[in-house]
């Protein structure tokens, strides 16, 4: 049986996929989204939370590139802090906790709103190949659809195993079976895979909960939005809840670890560092007395509740038990119990940086299966497959952000140059360019990149242009208007800072770290000087931001110019490294196998020293390259 063909076919409709799809169709691709439950499209496996410290700065970027998870977040939001406040902007990350429905149903409309967007319920099992290029797909029903392109993003599930306690069956998700067959397909083709693991905790009757036991967490009073586009969030947010686990709780928990499948054996692939089990908390820090505990709500119209921090994959009982010694749940009802997960992954050091396979041509992957966790980290891989495989059949080059330029282009540098061997998730620390890289400026850097491929409206550029223009008028106005003793002491005086002596520009006054620019404008009468843009974002806090930390951003500025230097000087893909004598022996099998496409790439491979780059460079510098005979 044969299909129409397709410009590009998506393989999974989670986070990955989703972007994926939208981004490829809206860019004119004619696109099918094959996935293997249709209910299941925009499914959040684990948290119904999106954002977090890293993750909130690529979930703001998804949004400038015209992605759908920002939206989402905001029409499905519970719940939203800014996490990271009390330090420098560079690191304030947006967290929100959704409503796991509404984000699933929003994600699953905003993909029928694409015209260009097809989809169908079905389990892709085989890959067609003609020479070294993609040519499409098999489904389970026997069914080939052919395709110009082809992206991956089969998430937790290719021969997804489910463990809790002694019990162990194969599944991609709890109540959701394992997708075979594309394992096989990709070894047939040249791939390397590897088996990571993850873990979820049990959920919870919200019905059963002592809440008048637990202490209260509240959403930020002015909640700001994930997308540059919100014009109004959720009125009211509900408060998830803090509770802890104490020597008691730990105790029991230890009666399981001998029927526990991580310490049994039974699982051997890597887990999340970050985000441990209980069972790992309590064994690698014993000597900690208690572990703290979120207890999140998962919808509006649910009492479901995610027991945040306490991961597992111990018995049920245990888990039961345990969790019934845990303060404010003596009585609790478990809806479901915590689960770990096995999967195959495919180390991304396979991939081109346009997310592209090295082996085949068109066939990318994106999210999970690259050894990423996490639904940012997916969603923005997603983004960036589906743009470069529309880019792919259009014959067009491919879109690669920089570090310089987006979180995104960490993410994607790190795993194609460093690879991964368990799961990998963002944090601000990754970025060396992190003060450039703010939540608070991703439109700036990227929704003109967006608006040039096509993935961005005209609606929107202008309003980033508007907004733009806003925050230039306020900088300049601040920078030239001058505030008497009078009117900026009493503000300075409620927050007991020194006074002013003499009249002096808004600007000077606004450096001082305690002095907030909007509140300083406000209190002195001259909140005229802030624009009005569309939209729910502050251009007085982004003011102050380019204020406070100009000399920063200048400095960072310096080092990005010097890292494209070494950017710009490509290695030959033939380069011989196994012959050269004065770098390394790590070095010399690092790069032969990674095979970086220039030097900024090579000088980030851990392992590559500066001094192995010197040498590399002095070689591409003089022409004289060694290659690999063909
Ligand atoms: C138990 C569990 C715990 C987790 N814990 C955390 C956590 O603590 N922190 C965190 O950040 N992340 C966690 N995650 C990970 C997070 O859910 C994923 O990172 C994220 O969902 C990955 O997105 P994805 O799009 O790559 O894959 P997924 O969201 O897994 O989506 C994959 C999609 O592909 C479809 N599919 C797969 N194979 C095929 C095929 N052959 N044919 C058709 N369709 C196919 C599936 O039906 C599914 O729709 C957890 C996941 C699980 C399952």
């Amino acid at each position: 049986m044969r299909r129409p063909e397709y410009d590009v076919v998506v393989v999974g409709g989670g986070h990955a996929g989703s972007e994926a799809a939208a981004a490829a169709a809206r860019m004119g691709a004619r696109t099918l989204l094959i996935t293997m439950s249709l209910e299941a499209i925009g499914r959040m496996s684990c948290n119904p939370a999106i954002g977090g410290i890293g993750k909130g700065q690529i979930a703001r970027e998804i949004d400038a590139l015209g992605g759908l998870m920002g939206r989402a977040t905001d029409e499905s939001g519970l719940q939203f802090r800014m996490l990271n406040r009390s330090k420098g902007p560079a690191v304030w990350s947006p967290r929100a906790q959704c409503d796991r429905f509404m984000y699933a149903g929003a994600v699953r409309r905003m993909l029928e709103a694409e015209p260009n967007l097809f989809m169908r319920a079905d389990m892709a099992v085989d890959l067609l190949t003609e020479g070294t290029q993609i040519a499409g797909v098999v489904t389970q029903l026997g069914v080939e659809i052919r395709s110009r392109a082809v992206i991956l993003t089969s998430g937790t599930f290719m021969n997804g195993q489910i463990h809790i306690g002694d019990t162990s069956y194969g599944g991609g998700r709890m109540g959701e079976g394992a997708s075979k067959g594309l394992t096989g397909a990709l070894h047939r083709l040249g791939f390397e895979s590897g088996r990571l693991k993850t873990g979820t905790p049990p959920r919870l009757d919200g019905r059963t909960i002592d809440y008048a036991r637990l202490e209260e967490q509240l959403g930020d009073s002015e909640p700001s939005p994930f997308s540059f586009m919100t014009e109004q969030l959720p009125a009211r947010q509900l408060s998830c809840w803090i509770t802890f686990t104490d020597p008691e709780v730990h105790d029991i928990l230890r009666t399981g670890f001998d029927r526990s499948p991580m310490f049994v054996g039974r699982i051997q692939g890597t887990g999340p560092r970050y985000c441990p089990s209980i069972e790992d908390k309590i064994d690698r820090f014993a000597d900690k007395e208690r572990h703290q505990i979120f207890l999140e709500p998962e919808g509006w119209h649910t009492d479901e509740v995610y027991v945040n921090g306490f991961s597992t994959s111990l018995p049920e009982e245990v888990q039961m038990e345990a969790m019934r010694r845990v303060t404010g749940l003596e009585n609790v009802h478990m809806l479901r119990p915590g689960y770990a997960i096995e999967y195959d992954y495919f180390p991304p050091y396979q991939l081109r940086y346009s997310l592209e396979t090295k082996a085949v041509e068109g066939l990318f992957f994106a999210g999970q299966i690259n050894g990423t966790t996490g639904y940012e980290e997916a969603g923005a891989q997603g983004l960036i497959a589906g743009t470069n495989a529309a880019l792919y059949v259009r014959g067009q080059e491919q879109l690669v952000l920089k570090r310089s330029e987006a979180y995104i282009g960490v993410l994607i540098d790190d795993l194609v140059a460093k690879g991964t061997d368990e799961p990998y998730r963002m944090f601000t620390s990754r970025a060396e360019h992190r003060m450039m890289l703010r939540q608070d400026n991703a439109d700036e850097r990227l929704t003109p990149i967006g608006h040039r491929l096509g993935l961005v409206s005209d609606d929107r550029i202008r309003r980033m242009e508007r907004r733009r223009a806003a925050r230039r008028d306020l900088l300049s106005s601040v920078r030239q208007t001058s505030i008497t003793p009078e009117v900026a002491n009493p503000y300075l005086a409620s927050l007991d800072s020194a006074p002013v002596k003499q009249t002096d520009r808004i600007a000077k006054v606004a450096l001082r770290p305690e002095v907030h620019l909007g509140t300083l404008l406000r209190k002195t009468g001259h909140d005229g000087l802030i624009p009005s843009i569309d939209g729910l974002e502050r251009v007085e806090d982004m003011v102050e931001i380019d204020l406070k930390y100009e000399g920063y951003v200048e400095r960072e500025r310096g080092l990005i110019e010097k890292m494209e230097q070494l950017e710009s000087m490509p290695l030959p893909s033939a380069l011989d490294y196994a012959s050269i004598q004065n770098i390394t022996m790590e070095a010399r099998e690092k790069l032969s196998r990674i095979r970086p496409q220039n030097l900024g790439q090579a000088s980030r491979i851990s392992g590559v020293s500066p001094s192995d780059v010197s040498v590399l460079m002095v070689m591409v510098k003089s022409g004289r390259v060694p290659r690999v005979e063909e």
